[in-house]
């Protein structure tokens, strides 16, 4: 009784503590010392105008491929603090009724979600053995399916929480340093997947570049991101992309791409959904 009690002050205790903790780390978006100004567009460096203010930041829309982005990158620091703990997967897989590390229908319906996008696009190609990378992979539940379907399949997340929690439970391979600073071998992978994480990164060229260095030179890189004005309000991310800004972005290091449009607008005008892109080929 005096546990259960105990555990019931506490929970809301942590609870609201962690909200307050999120939303002041996000607050130092606003303090210059915490980020990085950014001058040009992150995928094609054309100048930009201005578009919207999220809670935080404002955000400019390139001139030139459309590409809307934060004008403020948080440094690296912030960056971890924002996505430290347990906390944050739990917030982000919570409306997709996830709560827990281990295979449920929603979780299979998530799961089929991300394979049915690499098999169409063809980067599941069949073949088994693939060595396979994904990067933001969070717990590493896509890493454990890909394992089970006969590949090699390794990820990162910055998340060190939910990397361990990942680790432990299903027991795959998660880096927890940053893609940029993992020293990966080279023309090694079939293919590198990235899902719902390009969005949030300050500097998602020096990521693809790093991308198209330790894939084969038949190899393939997924993005999966999501898309639409809608989307601005949130300060997690950093980039916008549209069509034309993820066919430049992919073009920019990879000599084949194809993007797929998966938006779909409401009754109420919002459009939702995502886009992902892939690239072949990545140019030397
Ligand atoms: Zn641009």
């Amino acid at each position: 009784m005096f546990r259960k009690l105990t555990r019931f002050i506490i929970n809301p205790f942590r609870i609201v503590t962690t909200c307050l903790l999120f939303r002041n780390i996000r607050m130092l978006y606003m303090l210059p010392s915490f980020t990085d100004k950014v001058e040009r567009c992150p995928v094609c460096e054309a100048a930009g105008v201005h578009e919207f203010t999220n809670r935080y930041t404002p955000l400019d829309r390139c001139t030139d491929c459309g590409h809307v982005y934060s004008r403020k990158a948080p440094k690296k620091r912030i960056m971890q603090l924002v996505y430290k703990g347990y906390g944050y997967w739990k917030r982000d897989k919570g409306h997709q009724g996830i709560d827990k590390v281990e295979y449920s229908p929603q979780w299979d319906a998530f799961l089929q979600d991300r394979l049915n996008i690499a098999t169409k696009t063809g980067v599941l190609n069949g073949k088994k053995g693939l060595k396979i990378f994904e990067i933001g992979c969070s717990e590493g539940m896509l890493l454990h399916e890909l394992k089970k379907l006969g590949h090699q399949a390794e990820g990162c997340d910055m998340n060190a929480a939910t990397a361990q929690e990942g680790m432990k439970t299903l027991a795959v391979k998660i880096h927890t340093e940053m893609f940029e600073d993992l020293p990966l071998k080279e023309d090694h992978y079939d293919a590198v997947l990235s899902f719902h994480t390009v969005e949030h990164l300050p500097s998602p060229d020096s990521v693809l570049k790093k991308i198209a260095q330790t894939l084969k030179s038949d190899g393939a890189v997924l993005i999966e991101v999501p898309c639409g004005p809608d989307e601005y309000t949130n300060t997690d991310h950093l980039q916008f992309f549209c069509t034309e800004s993820l066919r430049r972005f992919i073009g920019n290091r990879f000599e084949e791409v194809q993007i797929f449009d998966n938006t779909y607008t409401t009754q109420s005008g919002a459009v939702m959904g995502s886009l992902y892109g892939c690239g072949r080929c990545p140019k030397g």
